[in-house]
C-alpha cells in the first residue's frame, strides 16, 4: 500500500530516515540539515538532544543557534501555550503582545526606532534590501565574503566558497536570477579600503551594505571596530543604507545585539534564531522614516500570513524577561569562556595547531593558527580534522556540527558540568588526533 514501509528489523532511526528519504528530497527540508552521521533526533530538552534510539547528546549546534534559553524552556513555552490558548493566529489590526514586544525591542537595540515582524531571517534581509532600494532608487548592494543572509537571490553567494571562487561570483543554488546575482558585490571582510574604492567609484549606484557583524557563518570572525565604524561613515557619506544582519548574534550576544557591544549604529538591522528561543521569529528593525515606507498603504509592500504570530511573540517576550534577569548574560557568557579557556588549555598541551574561537556563548576550534581576519584566511583549516574532530566527539555524546567551519552554542541550560564533561571528551579526542 502507498505510504505504508515494509516491516523491517532495522533500528527506528533507520526506519525514519527511509521514510523521510522516500518522501522527502534527501530526507531534510533545510540544504545542511543532511550530515555524516545521519542522525534523527527525537526529544529535545534543555542542554540536551536524544537520538531516535535515546542516546543523549550535548547539544551545541542547537539547530543553528535558536535555543539560547535551552530546548523547550518551560518558561517560553508556558507564555505561547498560553498566548495561543487566547488567540491563536491574527488576521487583522494590531494585536496586544506584537505591540509590547515592539517596544521592548525599540528600548533595547540602539538602531530600533520601529520594527516589524516576519518567520525567519531570509525574510527580514530581503525585505531589509527591498526597503534599501526603494528609498535610495539604486538596485546593487555590497555583501562580504563569508557571510550568509538567507536563501534569496541578492544574497546567495560566496558564503564558503572554494579557492578559485573567493572574489568571483559563486553562486549557491541554480536557478537564481543572473541580474540579482550581478547586482551583488562582493568584497572581504575587514578591509575597509575594497568598500572605499568601490563607493568611489560606483557608491551612486550601491543601495545597500549588508554584513554579518561578527560573520558566525564561518565560525567566528571578529570585526575590527575601524571597519564598522568605517562603513558606518561610508554609508552615511554615500547615503547607502547600513544594514547589520544580527540574524546570528541579536539576542545571543546582548539584548542589543552586537551592535551595543561595538557602539556603532547601522540604518536598519534583522534579527531572528534567539529571539524567540526555537520559535519562529524575526524582525526587521530600523529608523523609524525607513520603517514608515513599509506601512501599508506606503511604497514598499510588506506582508506575511503568520508574521507576528501570537506564540512566538510571545515566547519572545519570555524570552526577554528573562534575558533582562542581571546574570543572565554573565552566566552565559562565564560558560563560553570556560569552554574556550579550557580548549585553550588542551591544544597547548597537546601542541595542537588549532585556534579557539568565538565570543559570549559561541566558539568552535579552527585546525589552523591565527590570525583570522577574513574568510581567506580560513582556507587553511585542516578540514579533515575539523570534520574527524567532530564525528569523533558524537560518539562520545557531544554533539558539534560535523560541517566545515560550523560555530557551536551554548545555552543557558548548560551547566559548568555540562562544559567540563564536554572538554573532557574533547581532551582525549585532541590526544587522539594529535597535532
Ligand atoms: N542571516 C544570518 C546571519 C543567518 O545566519 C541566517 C541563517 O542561518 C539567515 C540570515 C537566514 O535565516 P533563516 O534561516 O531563518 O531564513
Amino acid at each position: 500500500m502507498k505510504g505504508t514501509l515494509m516491516a523491517t528489523t532495522a533500528s527506528r532511526s533507520q526506519q525514519i530516515i527511509e521514510q523521510a528519504q522516500r518522501y522527502i528530497p534527501g530526507g531534510v527540508s533545510s540544504a545542511n540539515r543532511l550530515v555524516e552521521p545521519n542522525l534523527v533526533f527525537t526529544r529535545a530538552q534543555g542542554a540536551y538532544i536524544f537520538d531516535a534510539e535515546g542516546k543523549r547528546y550535548i547539544d551545541y549546534h542547537a539547530a543553528f543557534g535558536p535555543p539560547l534559553l535551552g530546548h523547550c524552556h518551560p518558561e517560553v513555552q508556558q507564555r505561547a501555550a498560553e498566548a495561543m490558548a487566547s488567540i491563536d493566529v491574527i488576521g487583522v489590526g494590531s494585536s496586544e503582545l506584537e505591540a509590547q514586544l515592539a517596544q521592548k525591542i525599540c528600548e533595547h537595540v540602539p538602531s530600533a526606532e520601529k520594527v516589524l515582524f516576519c518567520n525567519s531571517g531570509s525574510e527580514a534581509t530581503y525585505a531589509a534590501l527591498r526597503l534599501a532600494r526603494a528609498v535610495t532608487g539604486r538596485q546593487k548592494i555590497i555583501k562580504f565574503q563569508g557571510c550568509y543572509h538567507g536563501w534569496h537571490d541578492a544574497v546567495l553567494m560566496n558564503v564558503i566558497s572554494p579557492a578559485d571562487k573567493v572574489g568571483q561570483r559563486d553562486p549557491l543554488s541554480a536557478g537564481m536570477l543572473p541580474q540579482a546575482i550581478e547586482n551583488t558585490l562582493v568584497l572581504p571582510f575587514n578591509d575597509l579600503d575594497s568598500v572605499r574604492q568601490v563607493l568611489e567609484e560606483q557608491g551612486s549606484e550601491i543601495s545597500a551594505i549588508i554584513l554579518e557583524l561578527i560573520p558566525h557563518n564561518i565560525g567566528t570572525v571578529l570585526p575590527h571596530l575601524e571597519f564598522v565604524q568605517g562603513l558606518r561613515d561610508l554609508s552615511s557619506r554615500y547615503n547607502v543604507v547600513l544594514i547589520f544582519d544580527e540574524v546570528v548574534t541579536g539576542f545571543r550576544h546582548g539584548l542589543g545585539g552586537y551592535q551595543a557591544v561595538l557602539g556603532v549604529t547601522p540604518d536598519l538591522t534583522t534579527m531572528a534564531k534567539s529571539i524567540a528561543n526555537g520559535f519562529p521569529l524575526a524582525a526587521l528593525a530600523g529608523r523609524a522614516d525607513l520603517l514608515d515606507h513599509c506601512k501599508p498603504g506606503g511604497d514598499v509592500f510588506f506582508a506575511g500570513t503568520f508574521n507576528a504570530h501570537p506564540a512566538s511573540v510571545a515566547a519572545s517576550l519570555a524570552v526577554i524577561d528573562i534575558l533582562e534577569r542581571p546574570e543572565s548574560y554573565a552566566t552565559l557568557f562565564d560558560l563560553g569562556k570556560r569552554m574556550r579557556d579550557g580548549l585553550r588549555a588542551i591544544i597547548q598541551r597537546y601542541g595542537i595547531n588549532a585556534t579557539v574561537a568565538g565570543f559570549g556563548s559561541v566558539f568552535l576550534l579552527y585546525f589552523m593558527e591565527s590570525p583570522i581576519e577574513k574568510y581567506e584566511d580560513l582556507l587553511r583549516n585542516d578540514v579533515e580534522k575539523f570534520v574527524a574532530y567532530r564525528r569523533a566527539l558524537i560518539k562520545r555524546g557531544i554533539y558539534e556540527l560535523p560541517v566545515n567551519l560550523k560555530r557551536n552554542h551554548i545555552s543557558l541550560s548548560h551547566t559548568v558540568a555540562d562544559i567540563d564533561e564536554s572538554l573532557e571528551a574533547a581532551d582525549a579526542v585532541l590526544q587522539e588526533l594529535g597535532s
